[in-house]
Formats: structure tokens, sequence, C-alpha cells
């Protein structure tokens, strides 16, 4: 259940990016395969009305409506064994530390990138 949640997040995390493109279509569509379709479904629901799907839980709250989760969700969520919803707002809860702790990808080379890309000069004047 915690492969499931790092593999929703990285989707929630790819879809939500501003990073478009076919090889993120590609990674989705491949997230999305490791996804059960119930998770997906309610994930898809979220989403379409332009929320996320998952939350992050911060000091046994809710980091999206801040709502006081009950240790028992924590407990399980920590466990790993069933995922767990926010019952305020219905989204996936996760716990930050464990995706983090786990997922250790090497840091994109950004912020040395310039915001504007350069064009090629098309040398083409009448
Ligand atoms: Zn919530």
């Amino acid at each position: 259940m915690k492969l499931l949640m790092q593999d929703l997040l990285k989707l929630q995390t790819l879809e939500f990016g501003e990073t478009r493109g076919a090889r993120i279509a590609a990674a989705c569509a491949e997230l999305r395969t490791k996804i059960p379709a119930p998770v997906l479904a309610h994930y898809d629901r979220l989403r379409t009305r332009g929320k996320k799907g998952l939350a992050a839980v911060r000091n046994q709250v809710c980091a999206s409506c801040h709502m006081q989760l009950t240790l028992a969700v924590v407990m399980t969520l920590k466990q790993g064994h069933d995922v767990q919803l926010c019952q305020n707002c219905g989204r996936y809860l996760y716990l930050p530390e464990e995706t983090a702790a786990v997922e250790t990808p090497t840091p994109p080379p950004a912020k040395s990138r310039p915001a504007v890309k350069r064009r090629k000069k098309t040398a083409a004047k009448d």
C-alpha cells in the first residue's frame, strides 16, 4: 500500500505539474497501470474537479483541509497495510516523511536554466 501511495503521488505530481509532453503522458499511463481501478476512479473524480487526490499528513492533521485525524488512521498509514481517506475532504492520505525517505531521486538541474528559451536564429530575412 505504501508503494501504491507512492505511485499515486508520482502520478499526481506529474499530472498537476507544469511539464507536459509525450514523456510525461507515457509516465502517467504507466503509473496508471499500477494503480487499482477503484483508487484511480476516486483520484480522477477529484482531479476532474481540479482537486488533488492526495493530501499529506503532518502532525496528525490533513495538510489539505487541516482536519485532525484519528490516531488509528495515522497508525494504519504508518503500518502501510491499507489506504486511508480523509473523512473531511475525501483525499487519500499519505505520510510525506516516508515517501521522502524511500524516494531519493537525483535532483533536477533546475535554476541554472534561463527562463526564456533562446530560439535558434532563423536567418531567413527577405
Ligand atoms: Zn482532509
